[in-house]
Order: C-alpha cells, then sequence, then structure tokens
C-alpha cells in the first residue's frame, strides 16, 4: 500500500516549528492541531460518498455527502493530540482508544488500555504522531482488526523508514499518511532528526 507524504506547504511549515526544541508545549498542542488536520483531510480524500437530493432555495440539485462512518482510533497517550481535528471537521466521528506503552529500555509496546466502538463498515483511522519502531502500530491494526474494522488507515506526523517497513510488512493493505518521512532510527529506538518524545512535549512532562 502507498506511503502517502503531506505534500502542502503548510505541513512543511508546522513541522519545522515542531521539531524546533524552543518550541513550548502550549504552541506544541496547536501545531500538532494544524498538522493532524491537514493529515485528516489527506487521509479522507478518497472517502466514498452517497448521492443526496435536496432543494436549494430556487432548484432542486443531486448533492453529494459522505457515505461511510469514520472512527477514529488514538494509540494512547500521543495518539490524543490527534485527535481533535477528526472531532471537528467529521462531527459523527465514532472515537477509539488503544493503550500502549513504550518500554523505554527495550522499545517494546505492552497493551494497558482498549476502548472500541463497533468499527465493522466504518473506515477506521488509526493515529499516533510517531511511527518509530513500527510495533505499537503493528500491534494498534491488529487490535482494529481483531475488533471487526476492515478499511483502515494509519496516520502519523512523522514515520521513520524502519517503522514503515514494519507496518507494511504485518499490514500489507492498510495506507499509511504521514507529515514527513524521516531518515532513520538512533540507538534509543528515536526518530532523526525527529522531534523527541512528542507525548513529552505536548503535555510537559
Ligand atoms: N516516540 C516519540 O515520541 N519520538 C520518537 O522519536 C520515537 C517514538
Amino acid at each position: 500500500m502507498p506511503l502517502h507524504v503531506l505534500s502542502h506547504p503548510l505541513g512543511a511549515h508546522v513541522l519545522t516549528h515542531l521539531r524546533d526544541q524552543t518550541t513550548k508545549p502550549a504552541l506544541f498542542r496547536t501545531l500538532s492541531y494544524q498538522i493532524s488536520l491537514l493529515l485528516a483531510l489527506d487521509a479522507t480524500s478518497d472517502l466514498a460518498m452517497d448521492m443526496k437530493l435536496i432543494h436549494t432555495p430556487l432548484e432542486p440539485v443531486k448533492g453529494l455527502v459522505l457515505g461511510k462512518p469514520l472512527a477514529v482510533v488514538p494509540i494512547l497517550r500521543a495518539g490524543l493530540g490527534m485527535v481533535q481535528p477528526f472531532t471537528d471537521i467529521f462531527p459523527d466521528v465514532s472515537v477509539g482508544y488503544v493503550g500502549l506503552e513504550r518500554d523505554h529500555t527495550t522499545a517494546i509496546a505492552r497493551s494497558y488500555y482498549c476502548k472500541l466502538p463497533p468499527l465493522a463498515g466504518k473506515r477506521t483511522i488509526v493515529v499516533d504522531p510517531m511511527l518509530a519502531t513500527g510495533g505499537s502500530a503493528a500491534q494498534a491494526l491488529d487490535v482494529v482488526k481483531a475488533a471487526g474494522a476492515t478499511e483502515i488507515v494509519f496516520v502519523c506526523i512523522v514515520a521513520a523508514p524502519e517503522g514503515i517497513a514494519v507496518v507494511e510488512k504485518a499490514h500489507p493493505t492498510v495506507p499509511i499518511y504521514a507529515g514527513a518521512l524521516d531518515r532513520e532510527l538512533n540507538a534509543k529506538k528515536y526518530i532523526l532528526p525527529g522531534l523527541g518524545d512528542f507525548g513529552d512535549r505536548l503535555y510537559g512532562t
């Protein structure tokens, strides 16, 4: 499945400020909102539409409306920073949560929470800002598939080639939408150049 990297100039502008180590949590949250909004639009640009006959004040016209319900599933905790744009532009979106925590020594993800709406028949958008090793992403995609999701996309702000390879191998039919494709992981499995620990920067921890 193709990797879609954001091409809007505003995406690159926002990402530069997200990467900047002097950016404080309040601005970091605003920038996360902005880039996630661009990604939300990108990841839904091919949504199925239904025809609907309506009447303008002047005449009847065949319009189009969204044809499939949506669900957004953030991987806790950093994924929470990407949810609001989805709920703002898709008011009927369902929200589920998958809690996966990365062990800082082994970099292996452990599941500690899962609460999902019915996913069958919905476009399910799994969001996690940093696609690093791909372990959490692949695990979260397993979880949503087990819960009935069939039309799934994965959305992140920064992706590493290593993470993309892992997700593509485990879930070859899931398209990945990323704000940027970075160079590589360092020895501690952080993305380079990256932006540091997204959750820590979002919440000031
Ligand atoms: N998670 C982060 O927050 N940052 C990285 O670089 C990798 C994983």
